[in-house]
């Protein structure tokens, strides 16, 4: 496989794209995330910006993409002919519903050269191919849970098999010394409808601004948007001033909403009293109104696509705390939500 420079791939062919994005009104989830942690891909779609990788990580993953290419060598010496395939190349589009599709990029298709075990493969038929590297700790849970344990995967090679119609092969590899094992595959790991089940439920709730529809706990490590889980704070205590103070916050944030209110409607009625002629004076006031030009955006996903290095441009701000003010009950309609402070 040629390593690739397009701009949503790295140098080392890993995707950059988000876990999921709205293309119009479609919303596209890519294979790799949809069998993952729900609220990332929630989030994804809601536009939120997931933490920034480490450099650790990205090495990491730029380095299981460098594996693939090895893998599908090594698996190819037990009598299959192997077509391997450029990062870039071969993305399979899977409608899921009439508004999500997920989009794939199979790492490879094997064809029997002879008639196998296991499995009973016969001569010529054509699988598509997954291959993941493991550390050692990793690939030993899967050669004892195999799927069980590895949601995620199922999910993406059952994707793969209903995008292409073929029959998979999964592939992995211990990173730590070279092992590789194969396995065919007959019937999705997981059923479509699950999957569409599934999807559907994360896209209706990002849609209605749930950032957790299947009130999954999260088990990805590392997370990348680890910043939305809701952090566990131990044991319920009595604390007046943890009370109060919260109460404070809870109540100004209503008042607050409340006088917004108020002022969205006295301007809009002072415009009106305005009219054609746009401004005035009393002793006390001036008042105007003008039409606004709405703000210029720029568009860094099209950037991209047009061969911009985005990422160079970019620049983080300063950081801040977060307190997060979430009413368990009683008293009020307080609702969970952040203020910076
Ligand atoms: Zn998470």
């Amino acid at each position: 496989m040629a390593t690739t420079t397009t701009d949503i791939f790295t140098a080392e062919g890993a995707d950059n794209r988000p876990n999921a994005y709205y293309e119009g009104a479609t919303a596209v989830i890519r294979a790799s995330a949809a069998g993952g942690s729900s609220h990332v891909i929630a989030a994804s779609l809601a536009g939120i910006t997931p933490l920034e990788h480490t450099a650790r990580t990205r090495q990491y993953m730029a380095e299981g993409v460098l594996h693939e290419p090895a893998i599908l060598t090594r698996v190819a010496e037990d009598g299959w002919l192997m077509e391997s395939v450029g990062a870039e190349q071969a993305e399979l589009d899977i409608p899921v519903t009439s508004r999500i599709l997920v989009r794939c990029h199979p790492d490879g298709f094997a064809t029997a050269r002879e008639d196998m075990q296991p499995g009973d493969v016969v001569r010529g038929e054509r699988f598509v191919v997954e291959a993941k590297a493991m550390s050692r700790g990793v690939f030993e849970t899967y050669e004892r849970k195999g799927f069980d344990e590895f949601y995620r995967y199922a999910v993406q090679l059952s994707l793969q098999m209903e995008g292409t119609g073929l029959p998979g092969l999964f592939a992995v590899k211990n990173r730590d010394n070279g092992e590789v094992r194969w396995q065919v595959f007959r019937t999705p790991p997981v059923a479509m409808a699950e999957i569409r089940k599934r999807l559907l439920l994360i896209e209706r709730g990002a849609r209605m601004g749930d950032l957790n529809p299947l009130k999954e706990k999260c088990e990805s490590f590392p997370c990348v948007m680890y910043f939305l889980h809701d952090h566990e704070v131990g044991e319920t205590v009595e604390d007046e001033t943890i009370d109060s103070l919260a109460e404070m916050v809870a109540r100004a944030r209503e008042r607050k909403q409340q006088a917004e209110e108020v002022e969205r409607e006295a301007r809009g009625k002072l415009r009106e009293y305005l009219g054609e002629a746009g401004k005035r004076r009393t002793k006390t006031w001036s008042v105007s109104y003008r039409e606004q030009e709405g703000r210029v955006t720029y568009d860094t996903k099209k950037m991209a696509e047009d061969g911009v290095d985005v990422q160079a441009y970019a620049r983080k701000g300063k950081g801040y705390a977060v307190v997060t003010v979430k009413r368990l009950g009683k008293i009020g309609d307080g609702d969970g939500d952040e203020g910076g402070a």
